[in-house]
């Protein structure tokens, strides 16, 4: 076990040999933490509970086992992975074909199925050779119904963000996909926190599952490279005094006319994003709204403020949503203005500015979005602009983030002891 948690080369997790050679083709020299712990156990066909922070590298754990487990003689569907939001799919279905792209031929072979595009085009993915399937739990139900997609040589089954994926919206679907699939199979979980419900809803998915909780000791889950502030927003019917009052009035009155859709705290808070944005050096930044119209009027003011913002929700057509992201990626803008479906599990490396217009509806949501940044132990900083009223909301996110660190350690502690 010692020999397992000091490795210092994905060669020692017994990795192959030929995939030891992707990982470091594609820049994995080293594993990390949450890495080390799991891929070894998951090799080897044990369930597993992984909890690891935000930017830790939990794709590279499941898109290991699963290039590893599947037989890539054999035709035919073998892993399925399931992600709450389509662009978390789509980053994972890249992951997995860039360290497939190096492996020796027969390789395994990878397919991304999510809502939004033809179905068609998946038929004819799946009627070639396609080992992994990534999808998002909608569009994988649709397929393993019409039998386009066959459950029973599923053998190997990833939740990422699992806490998503068994939570409310998605319960029924992700059980019934569950279902669809043989008894026997392994059942691999991934998500930052784990609540008791959570944890009760997946032990009965999994046989002997292992837990690899990261998060040990009191160590919160919030990420040590990202600081976080906030800055004050006179709320409606506030007088807006103080230094830069006058300029706020200014920016109001310039963006009054085109903007019905934001009401005035709003526009108090853009205009102090965009003396920040002028004042601030970073890469990129993710600015969250609450609001899809928001955010789409927000995208058009930076754009037109010399910040060439892409815009990314829910409502908009997926193959805007791939073209807005590999925008971002291709870091031909370095503004990305989103509803929360960008919250979860995106990965956007340059991304060090991390912007609240307004607060999450949850604490957990709050903890993805400052995840945004910090990505895999890079520096980062998250800044909420808030009312007075909100900055009590954002400081009892803050306080829950600290919380779930320490359910976090007890759930390590159980599980050190089972
Ligand atoms: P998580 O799912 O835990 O939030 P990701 O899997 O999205 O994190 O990985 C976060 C970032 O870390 C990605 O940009 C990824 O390329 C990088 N990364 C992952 N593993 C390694 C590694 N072993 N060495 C270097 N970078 C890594
Ligand atoms: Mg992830």
């Amino acid at each position: 076990k010692d020999v397992v948690s000091d490795a210092s080369s994905f060669r020692e997790l017994m990795v192959s040999e030929p995939l030891v050679r992707s990982l470091a083709a594609a820049g994995f020299e080293r594993p990390s933490p949450v890495q080390k712990a799991a891929i070894p156990l998951g090799r080897v066909g044990t369930d597993l509970i992984v909890q690891a922070k935000s930017g830790t590298g939990k794709t590279v754990v499941f898109a290991v086992i699963c290039l590893e487990r599947v037989k890539a003689e054999q035709s035919g569907t073998q892993a399925l992975i399931l992600a709450p939001t389509r662009e978390i799919a789509i980053q994972s279905e890249q992951v997995i074909r860039a360290l497939a792209a190096e492996l020796p031929a027969p390789a395994p072979t990878c397919g991304c199925f999510v809502g939004g595009l033809p179905m068609v085009d998946d038929e004819k993915k799946l009627r070639r050779l396609c080992h992994i399937a990534v999808g998002t739990p909608g569009r994988v139900c649709a397929l393993l119904q019409s039998g386009r997609l066959a459950g029973s040589g599923l053998g190997l089954l990833v939740l990422d963000e699992a806490d998503a994926l068994l939570g409310d919206s998605f319960y029924e679907d992700v059980t019934w996909v569950y279902d669809q699939l043989p008894k026997r199979k392994q059942v691999l979980a991934f998500s930052a926190t784990y609540s008791p419900e959570l944890l009760a809803d997946l032990e009965p998915l999994m046989r002997k599952p292992q837990r690899v909780m990261m998060c040990a000791g009191a160590e919160s889950v919030s990420l040590l490279g990202v600081r976080q502030y906030f800055a004050l927003v006179p709320a409606e019917g506030e007088a807006a005094g103080g230094a830069g009052g006058g300029e706020e009035g200014e920016a109001e009155a310039a963006s009054a006319s085109s903007s019905s859709a934001a009401p005035a705290v709003f526009r108090r808070k853009v205009a102090q994003l965009l003396r920040l944005l002028a004042g601030a050096s970073f890469h990129q930044a993710a600015v969250f709204c609450n609001h899809k119209p928001r955010a789409e009027w927000l995208a058009a003011q930076l754009s037109a403020a010399g910040y060439p913002a892409a815009y990314l929700s829910g409502d908009r057509a997926q193959t805007e949503r791939m073209e807005a992201m590999d925008a971002v990626r291709g870091f031909k803008m370095r503004v990305v203005v989103s509803t929360d479906v960008m919250a979860r599990g995106v990965d956007l490396e340059r991304v060090n500015l991390v912007v609240n217009l307004d607060l999450p509806a949850a604490a957990a949501t709050h903890m993805h979005r400052v995840g945004r940044t910090g990505r895999f132990g890079s520096r980062g900083v998250c800044v909420s602009y808030v009312t007075r009223a909100e900055l009590a909301q954002l400081v009892g996110y803050v306080e829950e983030q600290i919380r779930a660190g320490g359910a976090a350690a007890a759930a390590a502690a159980a599980a050190a002891e089972a």
